[in-house]
């Protein structure tokens, strides 16, 4: 999960260069458009100290006010014949053409582009290479699209919001990367101005990183209930003629969660036992994994946090059970039967042992994890240490996964071995969703017996077998 906190965007990461030193005479800085991104930009540029002159057709038509006070407002021509540090183009591409006259007084001087694509498959050029055609003689660069003129006047001051940037010109990348840096966000240098293409169509992903984790989270829920579904309640109501179907709505869904949030919590440590496993093997660890172990390895958070919602959502369907009409049905039924029978003290010292357990385990399970959940947030991530990072992912992640299926053996260890917990020869399906987690913790043990971690972190500190290491 550390990977992924530290990842950009998009690929590509950023060489740290040099700041803007604070500014004792501040650069000038021309927003073309007094629209709704270049007012937040300006208020952005001016808490940082920067100077900022504002472009704009008709200066008349500007409300007072909309700006601050220290911006400076006046025709377009007069903004770009300024000294100017760079040129910001606040304004959509469509309307690039009509600054054709500016074309000389732009000339040499670094222009933003700050526009985002409309659609997700670019034909042709990006904006940015268009307004590079349109003027050839400037230095575009492509950047800060990726920030909303919300973020940019609130969310900046963490320096956690990425500023993706591309430019085929050295020089003005430098420029705005220090400007970036010096406005408090996180500037990610993306290469050449081809890489535009990626950087305007960013904004328009609807989580990237998510859609896989989801879909799998989806997949797993479908195929618990659906399972439960079949086995619990079709089978029985066709071989039996039980209706149980009233199950479907609260017992059936907490039962499918539970299942999918301890799978899920096991797909989180898997990738990391196959990536040590094949280095193992392979006896370096210089050798890439495969392209989809390391899109897995970049899922963990996501499937985390996945997990910790169900696990959350589970432990609020389990608080609910009591208040169901069907529970209130099943006490006065029970103490019906028991006063029939002639039983006074129903007390089962082992089913109680049982039931504590297995809440106890489950309560500490869903602790840990909602720990690991807010340690996955960035703000809390960065103020941990690798080390201390590590511990919390790792050492506590297996913690909770411990928890969460000694949570689930407590509960189902009575009757799971029991011939009638396996009606139309199916298993019930928690003995199914402890497989993969059971499996998983029994590997990890392994990696720690020391002939085996011994070797591992040998090969993670460079060591390399003979038969990879040709020098040797
Ligand atoms: P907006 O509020 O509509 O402002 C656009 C400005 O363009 C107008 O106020 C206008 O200012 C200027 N303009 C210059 N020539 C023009 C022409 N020929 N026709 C019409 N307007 C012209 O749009 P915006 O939200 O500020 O967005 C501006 C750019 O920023 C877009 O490319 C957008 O993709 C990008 N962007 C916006 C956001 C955001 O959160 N809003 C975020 C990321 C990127 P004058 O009348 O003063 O010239």
């Amino acid at each position: 999960m550390a990977d992924e906190l530290t990842d950009p965007l998009l690929s590509i990461s950023e060489a740290p260069t040099d700041v803007l030193p604070a500014c004792p005479t501040s650069p000038t800085v021309a927003i073309l458009g007094s629209g709704d991104f270049s007012r937040s930009l300006a208020v952005r540029l001016i808490a940082c100290g920067v100077r900022v002159v504002v472009g704009s057709r008709c200066v008349n038509r500007i409300q007072s006010g909309l700006f601050p006070d220290s911006v400076e407002l006046m025709s377009q021509e007069g903004a770009v014949t300024q000294d100017v540090y760079v040129v910001f183009m606040a304004l959509f591409p469509e309307h690039y053409p009509s600054l054709l006259g500016l074309q000389s007084a732009l000339a040499g001087k670094v222009l933003v582009d700050v526009s985002n694509a409309t659609e997700m498959n670019i034909h042709g050029l990006s904006n940015a290479e268009r307004l590079a055609e349109l003027f050839p003689d400037s230095l575009v660069v492509k950047g800060f699209n990726t920030v909303s003129a919300w973020e940019l006047q609130t969310g900046a001051h963490d320096g956690s919001i990425q500023v993706l940037i591309c430019s085929d010109s050295t020089e003005g990348k430098r420029k705005v990367l220090q400007l970036a840096r010096q406005m408090g966000f996180h500037p990610v240098d993306m290469g050449g101005l081809s890489a535009a293409r990626d950087i305007e169509v960013a904004p328009l992903r609807l989580f990237p990183s998510w859609s896989g984790p989801i879909l799998v989270t989806f997949l797993l829920f479908l195929f618990f209930y659906g399972y439960g579904f079949l086995r619990e309640i079709l089978l029985t109501f066709l071989a039996q003629g039980h209706n149980a179907f009233y199950r479907l709505a609260l017992d059936l869904v907490n039962e499918s969660l539970s299942a999918v949030a301890l799978v899920t919590l096991a797909l989180v440590y898997l990738p990391g036992l196959f990536a040590a496993w094949l280095q193992l093997w392979r006896g370096t660890k210089y050798r890439r994994f495969p392209a989809w172990l390391d899109h897995w390895l970049l899922r963990r958070k996501q499937l985390g946090l996945l997990s910790f919602l169900c696990a959350a959502l589970h432990g609020v369907y389990s608080l609910c059970l009591p208040l169901r009409r069907v529970t209130l049905y099943r006490f006065i039924n029970a103490a019906y039967r028991q006063v029939k029978a002639g039983i006074e003290e129903p007390w089962d010292e082992q089913g109680v042992w049982h039931s504590d357990l297995y809440l106890s385990c489950g309560v500490l399970g869903l602790g840990v994890l909602s720990l690991l959940a807010i340690t996955s947030l960035p703000s809390v991530g960065n103020t941990l240490n690798w080390r201390e990072f590590t511990f919390v992912q790792s050492g506590l992640g297996y913690a909770a996964l411990t928890l969460s299926i000694m949570h689930m053996l407590f509960f189902s260890w009575d009757f799971a071995f029991h011939v009638e917990a396996y009606p139309f020869y199916m298993p019930p399906s928690y003995v199914l969703a402890v497989a993969l987690p059971c499996t998983v913790l029994v590997c990890r043990c392994f990696l720690l017996l020391p002939c085996i971690s011994i070797r591992l972190a040998r090969i993670r500190r460079g060591w390399e077998s003979k038969r990879n290491c040709p020098v040797l």
